[in-house]
């Protein structure tokens, strides 16, 4: 089932809280069906709950009585058609909400939102009949599609507003529609929990969650690394350093306590300084003093007879 079908199912599911919301969802269900026109024209939806809530909608909603049949979708699958084949039920629904079907554009009739509680109702209507939403594991899309500039835009708005939480969508012309969408993952994660589309939102929060924890594996493995090179660039200086103490004077020369030090860090270029200090016994400056002391002394022995001590 992909994300869309699961996130319709889930709302169709969802009984309104009162008559009210009933209406709204009604309205929403309708209005962004193209079938909220005198015309006799039809809605074609592979989604059977999202149909059959459609039908349910106007009867209860606005007394109209609606019409479903078998169909093939665009993508040769099979679906429902709904449609209002009365003229007298079009015009029903239309009046029911404030509309004559006469109207030179098509917007959203606020007075019908009047109160709070309806505005995810009417919402979680328009979302199934136009809307739709891309498998987060591939990328975060959840888009409305209205057929009329206008109406877009009032929904633009109207998404602006809702909820106590901070939505930003965008508006877009397609082919002969228009898409009210959003891109960010947490604001579609608050945006269903508002529908109502509660387990959605779960599972797109378990993939937010999950890719988050993946990249700050990234980043602190590409930090282990970036501190890797930094070690490995500080050993090949004492290395060289040491080594050329051991070519020039050997290493019975120092101080036992360098010696030491000399020895297990030659043997062990790729040691840090906390094994280094684990393995001697002695503090991290402790052993970085004397690392400090090896080079001090090495690279003074390079300088003076040349490069060729390490050749
Ligand atoms: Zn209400």
């Amino acid at each position: 089932m992909s994300f869309t079908s699961q996130i319709k199912s889930e709302l169709a599911q969802l009984e309104p809280k009162s008559h009210c919301c009933l209406r709204a969802e009604c309205y929403g269900i309708w209005l962004f069906s193209k079938c909220f026109t005198l015309l006799d024209s039809a809605f074609i939806t592979e989604c059977a709950p999202a149909a059959r809530k459609m039908l349910e909608l106007a009867a209860v909603g606005a007394g109209a009585s609606a019409q479903l049949t078998y169909a093939v979708s665009r993508r040769s699958r099979p679906a429902y058609r709904v449609s209002l084949p009365e003229g007298q039920e079009r015009l029903r629904l239309l009046e029911a909400f404030g509309h004559t079907g006469r109207e030179p554009c098509l917007r959203i009739n606020r007075a019908v939102l009047e109160n709070d509680c309806c505005q995810d109702a009417f919402l979680r209507g328009a979302f199934l009949t136009c809307g739709s939403a891309t498998d987060p594991n591939k990328a975060y899309h959840l888009e409305f599609s209205a057929l009329y500039q206008n109406l877009a835009r009032d929904l633009y708005t109207l998404i602006g507003e809702v909820g106590n939480f901070r939505v930003s969508p965008a508006l877009v012309r397609r082919n002969g529609s228009y898409g009210v969408y959003l891109k960010d993952g947490g604001q579609i994660e608050d945006l269903l929990t508002f529908l109502g589309a509660t387990g959605a939102s779960m599972e797109l929060m378990q993939v937010r969650m999950y890719k988050e924890a993946k990249n700050n594996i990234n980043r602190k493995s590409n930090f282990e690394t970036a501190n890797m090179d930094k070690t490995y660039s500080a050993s090949a200086r004492q290395t060289a350093a040491i080594a050329a103490i051991s070519d020039s004077q050997g290493l019975e020369s120092l101080p036992e306590n360098l010696q030491a030090l000399a020895r297990l860090r030659l043997d062990n270029p790729d040691m840090t300084l906390r094994e280094l200090s684990q393995r001697l016994g002695i503090s991290r400056s402790g052993v970085n003093h004397r690392l400090q002391k090896l080079i001090e002394l090495g690279e003074g022995i390079i300088m003076e007879k040349g490069i060729n001590v390490l050749m």
